[in-house]
């Protein structure tokens, strides 16, 4: 296990044990017994009234994605499944996706599928079915290489060939862009260049920690517009992290929401909204709702990263995003490039402009 996780896996259990005492620290009221029961076990129509209520009373709108990729795709296994193997191993990523879309209809949110294109090119009518449902789709590369094993060239003909099976199956243009395993680092940047030559609006792909394998520790953590040295730009949507001190802990997505207890994750996120201002950035992957996937062999730390924590996952996004309003990171950009014109024009009402930014997600 990394050291990061290590360290993870100890706030885990330390959280798991004090749980208790640390809410109380954090000012967080746990619901008892009756009230979970009462809070779980309504129709989906009274969670929806529910939630139409919240949201009326709460104009932050977060940010969901889900990279679309089967069990075997992953960065964990890479080094045990070879590409070539990909397509005689059993697939689940119809039925996992079909899940996924019932969990998203259930709760009311859209999302960004950032879609590898060798779905794409294989599950067409999955894609087609994505979109026809309002989702957004956009790339996660073709053949989930990491982006530091990939020369620009290299890159810039993986990128065309999966965005044009996405497009050519979902029928609408791809805009946004996730490199597998967050691999956009201090050392591919470059990539970010290549992405605004060939017309992406934005990129999700930098996560502002320390890592083993990927991110920019002092990257920022809120969506930004950046300035390439060609003089381009491109949006950065980063997943959330939470500031504790000078550190920023990883919150709200893939393994860290399956290794974090969920009212961690619900606080952090209100905590995000409450003293950041931002929306949240949640993002999972479909075989993270597939508890039965099969086992794949693998050194006991990559066991540990895919397998910890399957079982609760569906239940804790249904918590997660029965209580917030989630849509596709287009949208979060396109309210950033609303405030940016505002901005730009320069409006005499002050008092308009400062609403618009805090509803917008600066
Ligand atoms: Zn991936």
């Amino acid at each position: 296990m990394c050291r990061s996780h290590l360290e993870l896996f100890a706030v885990n259990l330390a959280i798991g044990d004090q749980q208790m005492s640390l809410a109380a620290q954090f000012g967080i009221r746990f619901r008892q017994p009756g009230e979970a029961k009462a809070r779980t076990s309504p129709t989906a129509s009274s969670r929806l009234q529910e939630k139409r209520t919240t949201q009326q009373s709460c104009e932050l709108v977060d940010g969901l994605s889900v990279d679309l990729e089967d069990y075997y795709h992953v960065e964990a296994f890479a080094e045990q499944i070879s590409r070539a193997r990909w397509s005689a191993l059993p697939s689940r990523i119809r039925q996992n996706t079909q899940r996924t879309l019932a969990l998203l209809e259930r709760t009311g949110c859209r999302a960004t599928f950032f879609v590898l294109g060798w779905v794409a090119e294989r599950e067409p009518g999955l894609i087609r079915e994505l979109a026809q449902a309002g989702h957004e789709l956009a790339c996660h590369s073709h053949l989930h290489r990491h982006l530091h094993g990939l020369t620009p060239s290299q890159f810039r003909d993986d990128l065309a060939r999966s965005r044009y099976a996405i497009e050519n199956a979902a029928g609408m243009k791809v805009v946004g862009f996730r490199a597998p395993s967050f691999s956009v680092t201090r050392k591919t940047l470059w990539a970010l260049e290549i992405l605004a030559e060939e017309g992406f609006e934005y990129d999700s792909s930098i996560f502002p920690i320390h890592h083993d394998l990927y991110g920019i520790p002092d990257a920022p953590r809120r969506i930004h517009r950046r300035q390439l040295p060609s003089g381009r730009a491109i949006w950065e949507v980063p997943p959330s992290t939470l500031r504790i001190g000078k550190v920023n802990l990883p919150v709200g997505g893939g393994g860290y929401l399956r290794l974090f207890p969920l009212w961690f994750t619900r606080w952090a996120i209100e905590t995000i909204h409450r003293q950041d201002g931002q929306p949240t950035i949640v993002y999972f992957h479909p075989w993270e709702l597939d508890p039965d996937q099969p086992r794949l062999q693998g050194s006991w730390k990559s066991r540990l990263r895919h397998y910890n924590g399957l079982a609760k996952t569906e239940g804790r996004l249904q918590e997660i995003l029965s209580h917030g309003s989630f849509q596709p990171l287009i949208n979060l950009v396109r309210r950033r490039e609303a405030f940016s014109q505002a901005q730009t024009l320069n409006l005499d009402d002050l008092a308009s402009t400062k609403e618009l930014d805090r509803r917008a997600v600066v």
